[in-house]
């Protein structure tokens, strides 16, 4: 059930008016990392979140206050058009908004794209979409930092400093909520991968280039128990692919771990073709 409160989430004032700043507000109204996107994706992501309680009250309670962001950079942004309405100079700044939409809010992005739910990573994976969801918070916050720093109205950016502030906030509830399931980071799903192909890191991209690049090493090729393979096309022995041609011996294919489940997929005992 939803209630609405005719009150906004922080108060947005404006000095004046700037239609090609609030053309460019709309990325983060009808945009892919914008406040709707945000609002549907954990929204979604909690009703289908039936067999953990506790996280799926996180997710209604973060995907409800998107809602009320989308309410406060919409009203920011509402003020910034203003003189679209009237203004034939300023309504060039955005045609589309000011002939089709009479110079207020639609679910478009900064260049007329329209809102599509392409933009959401909904996995029905709980582990998997807390990532994405931290993924979506960090874009959200470097959004605004820049919508931030093309503005000089001090109103404008206190908002965009409310609501950039609140994404670094959630950003530490869903990596709170992904460290409290006590998964193995590298363990996704219930599949377990292939040992010894899984630790082999491919340098697939050798030899000096034009502007000083050369074949480096990093902590990539060789924490948690990764090892470099060279391609066979620079004379070296290429990944172990025969290890997934059939079972190794000991491999117990199908089984992952004993790690809690986090999924809204079928249990394990429902799966066709299941392993033991
Ligand atoms: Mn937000
Ligand atoms: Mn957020």
């Amino acid at each position: 059930m939803y209630h609405h409160v005719k009150q906004l989430m922080y108060t947005v004032n404006v000095g004046a008016p700037d239609v090609r700043f609030g053309n460019m507000l709309l990325e983060q109204f009808g945009g892919a990392n914008g406040e709707l996107a945000a609002a549907m994706q954990y929204t979604i992501q909690g009703w289908n979140c039936v067999d953990d309680v506790a996280r799926r009250d996180l997710l209604m309670d973060i995907g409800t206050e998107e809602l009320s962001h989308l309410e406060v950079v919409g009203a920011l942004i509402r003020m910034h058009l203003k003189p679209l309405k009237t203004n034939r100079e300023a309504a060039e700044a955005d045609p589309l908004v000011t002939i089709a939409g009479g110079g207020g809010l639609n679910l478009f992005n900064s260049m007329g794209n329209p809102w599509t739910a392409d933009y959401l990573k909904i996995t029905g994976e709980l582990d998997v979409d807390l990532r994405n969801n931290i993924a979506a918070e960090a874009r959200a916050k470097i959004v605004y930092e820049r919508l931030i720093d093309h503005t000089d109205d001090p109103g404008t950016i206190d908002t965009l400093q409310f609501l950039m502030t609140r994404e670094i906030t959630h950003m530490k509830s869903f990596t709170a909520a992904l460290e409290s399931l006590e998964k193995n980071p590298f363990s996704i799903g219930r599949l377990r991968p292939t040992p010894g192909l899984v630790d082999q890191y491919f340098n697939g991209s050798t030899g000096k280039g034009s502007e000083g690049e050369t074949d480096m090493r990093g902590p990539w090729q060789s924490n948690y128990g990764l090892a470099p393979v060279e391609s066979q096309v620079v004379g070296g022995q290429g990944l172990d692919i025969e290890a997934v041609n059939g079972k190794l011996p000991g491999e117990d294919r199908g089984k992952q771990d004993s790690a809690r489940t986090t999924s809204t997929a079928p249990e394990k005992s429902e799966l066709v073709g299941q392993v033991g």
